[in-house]
């Protein structure tokens, strides 16, 4: 289109007032003089030119390959503020709150102020949000008695044009954050009818890369619905591992279960894009740490833990990947004292004494305040403002370039 415009500009010498308008927006006899002398010389012509070429060139390039979605399960800014404190001894010393695209998003529910997981990652992977309990599914599904419309997920999106997917988590592979992206359901609760979805899957092959915590649920509750997993993942071409080191490189599609929540994060990450990345059309990639606070040191732990996988992950991956950090929802948890140079937890198996105020004190439950969303990446300029949990989905769909109807949003996007 562009290169038309041109051509018919050079042929037509007579318009320049038209073409002042659109290049040289202020208005008068300044503006034209400018215009008619700018267009009288072949070389500026030239130059622009390339310039308009070069811009539309690198406005495509811009477009994400790869979207990464680092999810801080219950990582609300209270919670991510105390883990910079109990860590670096400082305020945003944590690498994601460097990244330099921020926004603060609403995670109520359709039918809650508090979302629970299942509701608050429904609506950052499908654009809608639904009721608590709900796995990708509309609010108009009832939990455990009616089923809503099928929503379908970004990791679907993706599927559907041939790109890798993977989801990992420290959590059950089938409990809400990760069932959210790649199964639909009315009842979170339902572990068997979820992973079937692994096996049977709506878009593309399904889930490519699944590391996560678990197996003997997964196992159990699919032999209940007659599934014997090992073998049906076999059938599907993915291979069934019990520890992150059993995994190979050759392994183009894996599913790694364990009867551990504790693994290494960063190394479980690598892993996965390793697989992933041998797709030459791009890949989405999920990555929930539990990041609850009920006990303390672990939270904050496992919080230091995300923070150094997302820091490694930015520093391995080219820019045509989008990183998104955010949480599904925020936990009740404060910052009530502490001082520089002061640990913000007694000593590991030391007892604080028994009249000193804790530093952090924790109530056990979800809350409802927004949670902090980051970015870096092609397409990241879209995570600023107040926004809600539904909108990360049409951030992460306009990333790749695609609309929620399943076109891409132009020619260019769709190869
Ligand atoms: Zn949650």
């Amino acid at each position: 289109m562009t290169v038309r415009a041109r051509s018919a500009a050079v042929r037509e010498p007579g318009k320049t007032a038209d073409r002042s308008c659109m290049l040289f927006p202020w208005p008068g006899e300044a503006g034209r003089a400018f215009a008619q002398s700018f267009w009288r010389f072949p070389m500026t012509r030239i130059i622009l030119s390339l310039i308009l070429i070069a811009s539309g060139t690198f406005a495509a390039e811009r477009r994400a390959k790869n979207v990464i979605l680092f999810l801080g399960d219950a990582g609300g800014i209270p919670t991510l503020h105390a883990a910079s404190l109990y860590k670096h001894n400082h305020p945003q010393k944590l690498f994601l709150q460097s990244l330099p695209y921020i926004a603060l998003s609403d995670t109520s529910a359709a039918d809650a102020w508090v979302t629970d997981s299942a509701a608050g990652m429904s609506a950052i992977v499908t654009g809608q949000k639904t009721n608590n309990g709900v796995i990708s599914q509309s609010a108009a599904a009832v939990r455990g008695k009616r089923d809503g419309e099928v929503l379908q997920t970004i990791l679907e999106h993706a599927e559907q044009r041939g790109l890798s997917t993977g989801v990992l988590t420290n959590m059950v592979i089938t409990d809400a954050t990760a069932a959210a992206c790649y199964a639909h359901s009315n009842d979170r609760s339902r572990a068997g009818e979820i992973f079937a979805q692994v096996i049977r899957p709506r878009f593309g092959d399904g889930v490519d890369v699944l590391i996560g915590a678990g197996r003997d649920r997964v196992i159990e509750s699919t032999a209940k619905l007659g599934i014997q997993v090992e073998s049906a993942l076999r059938e599907k071409g993915i291979a069934f591992r019990d520890s992150l080191a059993a995994i190979s490189d050759q392994d183009r599609r894996v599913a790694a279960l364990f009867n551990t929540h504790d693994f290494d994060v960063s190394d479980a990450v690598r892993r996965a894009i390793r697989i992933l990345s041998k797709n030459r059309k791009g890949y989405f990639l999920m990555v929930e740490w539990d990041a609850h606070t009920d006990n303390l040191r672990r939270g904050l732990e496992q919080v230091i833990q995300l923070d150094a996988a997302i820091r490694e992950t930015a520093s391995m991956t080219g820019p045509d990947t989008l990183i998104l950090f955010t949480a599904d929802h925020s936990f009740d948890l404060r910052v009530r004292g502490g001082k520089a140079g002061q640990p913000m937890l007694p000593e590991e198996g030391t007892q604080a004494p028994a009249k000193a105020r804790p530093a952090i004190r924790v109530d056990d439950g979800h809350t409802g305040e927004q949670v902090l969303v980051a970015a870096q990446g092609p397409g990241a300029e879209r995570v600023h403002g107040f926004l809600t949990n539904a909108d990360l989905f049409h951030i992460m769909m306009a990333a790749y370039g695609w609309d929620k109807t399943g076109a891409a949003i132009s020619g260019r996007a769709a190869r």
